[in-house]
């Protein structure tokens, strides 16, 4: 290897080295983070208390047997063979969302990025690890809440999707949320909580108060929204201020959906 060869690759590596090690201490801090604050709390210890916002119903009205083969059919159907927006022409594979059809609880983001368009599964890379230990911080697995996004297909190069992908894809948020008729739905970022909001407030305002879903489509107007920060977002941010505003919100909804507190012990 010639000299010049050789000095970009050692480079390279120190460059690879440097970010493999910012990426072990974020790993690091947020193991300390989910050790620390986000203990893991009991499940359903206390009995449900009264929503700000307890008129949630469902149209659909369904048996809970009834909602997982209702979105399974919406997802082999409708969804994994949609072309109703550009999205279809660039994806690996349709992100439907995944979880208990009859979960109390409905986390929405924004729209799957590299990972889970490869893997077809919602949040399974760093936000997503991210995400599944808030989960288990607040006492539930991912099995037990339902997780999902704005728009079912990767936008390329992770860009926000656009306003007619998201009114493209509006109809099968609407309908997943009407079968599963949750008692909370959490919505991280600015792109799901404007959207399901109908606002065109910022998170930083909305976050950490409860709001209720408007009337969008067919009675899903009134469920409980507790809109948070994204945790991509918390990945970017990592600061005290930050990971302690995201526990606030989640301990809310435990409170809401009558999960033992961690300070309750
Ligand atoms: N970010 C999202 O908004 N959704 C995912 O599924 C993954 C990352
Ligand atoms: Fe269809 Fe939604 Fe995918 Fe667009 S993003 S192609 S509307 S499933």
């Amino acid at each position: 290897m010639s000299q010049p060869a050789f000095r970009t690759t050692i480079a390279r590596m120190s460059e690879s080295i440097e970010a493999l090690t910012k990426a072990a201490k974020q790993l690091l801090e947020i193991e300390q983070l989910l050790g620390g604050q986000f203990t893991p709390a009991a499940v359903n210890c206390l009995p449900e208390i009264q929503l700000p916002q307890s008129q949630a119903r469902s149209t659909l009205n369904l048996a809970p047997g009834d909602k997982s083969p209702a979105l399974g059919d919406m997802n082999e159907n409708e969804v994994k063979t949609c072309t109703l927006c550009g999205l279809s022409k660039t994806r690996t594979q349709t992100v439907f969302g995944e979880g208990d059809p009859n979960a109390r609880l409905v986390f929405v983001g924004e729209g799957p990025g590299q990972n889970e368009d490869e893997t077809g599964r919602p949040f399974c890379g760093r936000a997503g690890d991210l995400l599944t230990k808030m989960i288990g911080a607040m006492g539930l697995t991912r099995e037990q809440v339902f997780i999902c996004n704005v728009v079912k297909c990767r936008p390329p190069h992770n860009r926000n999707p656009m306003s007619e992908e998201v009114e493209a894809c509006w109809p099968y948020l609407m309908r997943q949320l009407q079968i599963i008729s949750p008692k909370v739905i959490v919505t991280m970022g600015n792109p799901a909580t404007q959207k399901l909001l109908q606002t065109k407030k910022g998170i930083t305002g909305l976050r950490g108060k409860w709001q209720k879903l408007p009337e969008l489509a067919d009675s899903l107007g009134g469920i409980p929204v507790m809109p948070t920060f994204h945790p991509a977002y918390l990945l970017r941010n990592y600061t005290p201020q930050v990971r302690s505003d995201v526990w606030e919100d989640l301990k809310q909804v435990m409170s809401a959906l009558g999960l033992k507190l961690p300070a309750d012990k």
